[in-house]
């Protein structure tokens, strides 16, 4: 079947150790690998939280939380594991407006300006696999911008981290 596999922000700031650690994100990061690994031939889109230094996203500006996924720091870059998979053009930007907050990875655009629904409408995938962090904000919101757009989703549940376990067992439940 010809698929494409969307990992959602598997970037430091939410791994064990960032600003914005995640549960169950090493596992999610050594899943997501593996996964890849097991689909050679499918390609791999990265969604990026990537924000600048003043993001209204940040308590300083009002916003809900810590600084995070700040352009050019270690903590917005995608996990090493991940890295011998990336696509320079398949990689696609989101929360680079400062005043802007965008948990989908639907809006996010490539360094070509193109964003990854412009992508998908050139892959055509049958299916769409999500993996990422976290369950409840930006693959919560992906997932539901793509089957908005009429995309088949299927989660790849063990390739997810999340805040809070409740919540992302009712994201799941309410995903489904
Ligand atoms: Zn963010």
């Amino acid at each position: 079947m010809n698929r494409v596999i969307v990992v959602v922000d598997e970037i430091y700031d939410f791994i064990e150790g960032g600003s914005l650690a995640c549960q169950h994100s090493v596992e999610a990061v050594a899943a997501t690998k593996q996964l890849i690994e097991q689909n050679p031939d499918t390609p791999v889109l990265f969604v990026c939280d990537h924000h600048p230094a003043d993001h209204c996203s940040f308590a300083a500006q009002g916003g809900p939380w810590p600084p995070h996924c700040v352009a050019g720091t270690h903590g917005a870059e995608i996990h090493a594991l991940l890295q011998p998979f990336v696509q320079e053009e398949l990689v696609f930007y989101k929360g680079c407006d400062p005043a802007l907050e965008q948990y989908s990875g639907f809006e996010g655009r490539n360094e070509a300006g193109q964003t990854l629904g412009d992508v998908l409408e050139l892959l055509e995938p049958e299916e769409v696999v999500v993996v990422g962090i976290a369950t409840e904000y930006c693959v919560r919101n992906t997932v539901e911008d793509l089957r908005r757009a009429g995309w088949k989703v299927v989660i790849a549940e063990d390739c997810l981290g999340w805040v809070d376990a409740q919540g992302h067992a009712q994201t799941l439940r309410e995903l489904a």
